[in-house]
């Protein structure tokens, strides 16, 4: 068998088992290096040519894209990774970073159960790292947190090992607030980042290398290390060492839920019907038997497939084939596809079960954020309206 029709394989197994899926999305600051590190994070998993990364990877993609990266309107790109001897599928939603899409950025976290915030060492947290922050832990989507561009301080900030120390302890405990001031109840102590667990990275995702205390003691690699590195020209060998895409991977496998796990509290926050009918049973379960429950969280225009709507299934299977109700718009269409991700590929497949993420062809009444469900087992209410944070709330008196 072919490296391709291995990883088709791998991935089709995967998506049956649900402990080893991670719906992750990547958030930042403008600048701060949410593309660079989408690419590289692909790129070393394998599932794009290395040399195409950040660079132009899809040639039928369209040229503004072409020329920033895969990541303004790939809904999804998914890949394979090994932890502690096992293989993981991690779907990595995009969720555009600049303030005008901010509607886009809720919708994807819909879609997601966990986050790396990204935020560029030398500029600190910013207005938009909360912005982004705060619809993440809204969603009940778990934060872990990865501080950037560590290259520019060692490079050319040259601060020492201490302000090094100290720079960082700013970032972690920013964030922290922030978590602190605005992750829900449960999880506002449970969600904070911490160094020495692993939920904090640092590395340079332009240079492909990355570092955390569990890869420290792993590897034996140290600060001092790092530095010397960067200092003398040599961050293509730290790459190796400490290769960005395993230890943020590992990170995100580590410290990030499964939808078994996320989906017994997301679930409540986001859809307002009977928990104990059997949609909302099976929807916290996220049971592949229940009846069919998914949000669509984007659509992408494909030149030849036509518009593909990227689709967070809850609970039940979608089969090709299969009649779809979508709830708002009360219509039926049929789903006429119904493929998964490998790498910014799709792959068509039979069918797709709760927990996982897919495309679905033929929806053509779809919209972002419509709920869908079979025909036959109407869910409803839909699932809640997506709104934007930033939008001022009006009460009428
Ligand atoms: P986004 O707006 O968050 O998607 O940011 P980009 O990934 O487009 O990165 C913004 C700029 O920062 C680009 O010029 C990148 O090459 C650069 N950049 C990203 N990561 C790093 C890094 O680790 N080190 C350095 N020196 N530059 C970086």
């Amino acid at each position: 068998m072919g490296r391709r029709a291995k990883m088709i394989e791998k991935i089709k197994t995967l998506m049956e088992q649900h402990d080893r899926i991670r719906n992750i999305g990547i958030c930042a600051h403008i600048d701060h290096g949410k593309t660079t590190l989408s690419d590289n994070l692909l790129a070393g998993a394998g599932m794009i040519s290395k040399d195409l990364a950040g660079e132009q990877l899809a040639l039928d993609f369209d040229e503004e894209e072409a020329q920033r990266g895969i990541t303004i309107y790939a809904a999804n790109v998914s890949m394979v990774h090994t932890y502690e001897g096992k293989d993981y599928l991690i779907n990595l939603i995009d969720t555009p970073g600049h303030v005008d899409f901010g509607g886009d950025v809720t919708r994807a976290m819909r879609a997601i159960d966990g986050t790396i915030v990204v935020v560029c060492a030398v500029e600190g947290v910013m207005p938009q790292t909360e912005t982004v922050l705060r619809q993440a832990l809204r969603e009940k989507v778990k934060p872990v947190l990865f501080i950037n561009k560590v290259d520019r301080l060692i490079n050319e900030l040259k601060l020492t090992p201490e302000e090094l120390q100290n720079r960082f302890m700013k970032i972690i405990t920013d964030v922290n607030n922030l978590i602190k001031k605005m992750a829900p109840e449960e999880f506002k102590d449970k969600w904070l980042v911490n160094v020495m667990d692993g939920s904090v990275a640092f590395g340079s995702a332009y240079n492909n290398w990355a570092i955390s205390v569990p890869f420290m003691q792993k590897s034996g690699i140290t600060f001092k290390d790092i530095i010397e590195y960067c200092e003398q020209d040599k961050q293509k060998e730290l790459a190796e060492k400490a290769p960005l895409h395993e230890v943020v991977l590992d990170m995100v496998i580590k410290h990030l839920p499964n939808p078994v796990e996320a989906q017994k509290y997301r679930i409540p926050n986001i859809w307002k019907g009977d928990l104990n009918s059997e949609i909302g049973k099976a929807m916290l379960n996220c049971d592949p038997n229940g009846p069919l429950a998914g949000v669509i969280t984007k659509i992408i225009m494909d030149k030849h497939a036509g518009p593909v709507s990227a689709c967070r299934l809850f609970s039940g299977r979608l089969r090709q084939g299969d009649e779809i109700y979508l709830v708002t718009s009360k219509s039926k269409a049929r789903a006429q596809q119904v493929s998964v991700f490998m790498g910014p590929e799709r792959i068509q497949v039979d069918s797709v079960s709760a927990g996982n993420i897919c495309a679905i062809t033929g929806l053509k009444e779809a919209t972002a954020g419509e709920t869908i469900c079979s025909p036959n087992n109407i869910i409803e209410p839909p699932f809640e309206a997506i709104t934007h944070v930033s939008e001022p709330v009006i009460t009428v008196a």
